[in-house]
């Protein structure tokens, strides 16, 4: 058969489909991509694309300070972390200086879902429990322990006993909502009613794993106290708490390197991924000493590529880039002004009936009516089509899919955040009447 290189999309497509099957892809028309910089993409017939979704790419596509690192130490070794080798130790001592004095291990793995798979390995043989408590509709991983963690992907009929649920901190559409005063507490008692639950049923409670911002709720952020009650609701079930950094982690919520950091709290356990590498598969667990050596001692732990040469280098070089360049001040800056301007913007549009989120990780919730709030996910799906043919790709998201989703690499500047916002601007204003209404 001839180069699928040398395909037009549509057949690329077809092949694609007769060798992987009809998996998921992104947009009604798939993207064939096939060049990236900064913030820009290019797809094969030439047109840019501003990438105001990739939060993976948190240095920006093909950050050459990256691919320098990458392909030397590429050239030099890679194998795996049973050698001593400077890169990993040095790794590893950078990111434990920017956690809290007591999450002094890491442990490196290749993805999110293997780091949250190992912390609940930890939290269990620590606390002898095994119930993990999550948030309505999160994401956190693929393996077969987190899958059951991630019911907004995985359509799992029964769900494990041992998986407690308990409702997002969401004002705008939730159980509690501004009319109370005392929503954050409100909602933390659900983690207390949850591992009572768990009890009660035989598993106990091991964890509360929870995202610092909710992801997969749209970039909801909680009101301030619920995390600290949260955590303490946990702690005192005599679980641990695994703070879950896949998405908010790395500088993205441009007050603070950790998402957990901005309230206040101290988890047990934290899991990064995602950004580490920019687009390499590299991530980690960061744990209490004693954590660790319980792990190590009762089962062992090794992973051929986590923290190999070749990794450890990459996110390394990711962090040179961070700090050198001051993303996350970068985030504090472009994603301070995108807010502004977005509850602007709800001024001129009846459609936008909420924002959240902070730092460069937004949510633009549309609605069918402010009153009732309907979810309109029909006409955040044509925003997101429509603004991808003008060359801004965003996604929609939320339990709902009714949430514009904005999470771009954080070299993302002013200009690139106000071309983000006319085109955002643009595509409300044209969507069709008759999707306006109509609720998911
Ligand atoms: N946790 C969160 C919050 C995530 O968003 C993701 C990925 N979407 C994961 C864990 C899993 O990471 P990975 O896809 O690298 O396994």
């Amino acid at each position: 058969p001839a180069s699928p290189a040398a395909l037009s999309t549509p057949a690329l497509l077809e092949r694609r489909q007769a060798v992987l099957g009809k998996t998921y892809m992104f947009y009604n028309e798939p993207l064939e991509l096939v060049r990236g910089r900064g913030c820009m993409l290019y797809d094969a017939a030439g047109k840019e694309y501003l990438d105001c979704y990739n939060n993976v790419a948190n240095v920006g596509h093909c950050h050459p300070y990256v691919l320098d690192a990458l392909t030397r130490q590429a050239a030099t070794l890679n194998t795996n972390s049973r050698y001593l080798h400077p890169e990993i130790v040095r790794l590893g001592e950078r990111l434990s200086a920017t956690l809290p004095a007591h999450l002094d291990t890491l442990v490196f793995v290749c993805t999110g879902s293997e780091a949250n798979d190992l912390a609940v390995r930890m939290a269990r043989l620590i606390s002898g429990s095994e119930g993990v408590v999550i948030t309505e509709n999160s994401y956190h991983g693929n393996t077969t322990t987190v899958a059951p963690l991630s019911l907004i992907d995985y359509d799992i009929k029964d769900k494990p006993g041992w998986v407690a649920t308990v409702p997002p901190p969401n004002l705008y559409r939730g159980l509690y909502g501004q009319d109370v005063n005392d929503a954050g507490r409100r909602y933390a008692e659900h983690v207390t009613q949850a591992a009572q639950k768990l009890v009660a049923d035989g598993p106990g409670m091991a964890a509360l794993m929870i995202d610092s911002i909710f992801d997969a709720n749209g970039a909801l952020v909680p009101p301030p106290d619920y995390m600290p009650l949260a955590y303490e609701a946990a702690k005192k079930a005599g679980a641990l708490v695994i703070a879950d950094e896949v998405q908010m982690g790395f500088g993205r919520s441009g007050t603070h390197m950790w998402g957990f950091e901005a309230f206040g709290v101290q988890p047990d356990i934290v899991t990064m991924g995602k950004p580490m590498g920019n687009g390499h598969p590299v991530a980690a667990v960061a744990t209490r000493r004693d954590i660790a050596e319980v792990l190590q001692k009762q089962t062992g732990y090794f992973n051929t590529f986590g923290g190999n040469t070749v990794s450890a280098a990459v996110a390394n070089a990711c962090l040179d880039v961070l700090i050198g360049e001051d993303l996350q001040g970068n985030a504090a800056r472009s994603g301070t002004w995108l807010m502004k301007e977005l509850n602007g913007l709800m001024q001129r549009h009846e459609i936008i009936g909420h924002i959240q989120g902070r730092g460069l990780f937004l949510g633009v919730e549309l609605v069918t009516d402010r009153t009732t709030r309907g979810p309109a996910k029909f006409a955040a799906r044509w925003v997101r089509e429509r603004m991808k043919m003008l060359g801004v790709l965003v996604s929609s998201t939320g339990p709902h899919g009714n949430i514009i989703k904005i999470r771009p690499p954080l070299v993302f500047s002013l200009a690139d955040a106000a071309r983000c916002l006319e085109t955002l601007d643009r595509a409300l204003s044209e969507v069709p009447a008759d999707l306006r209404t109509v609720a998911a």
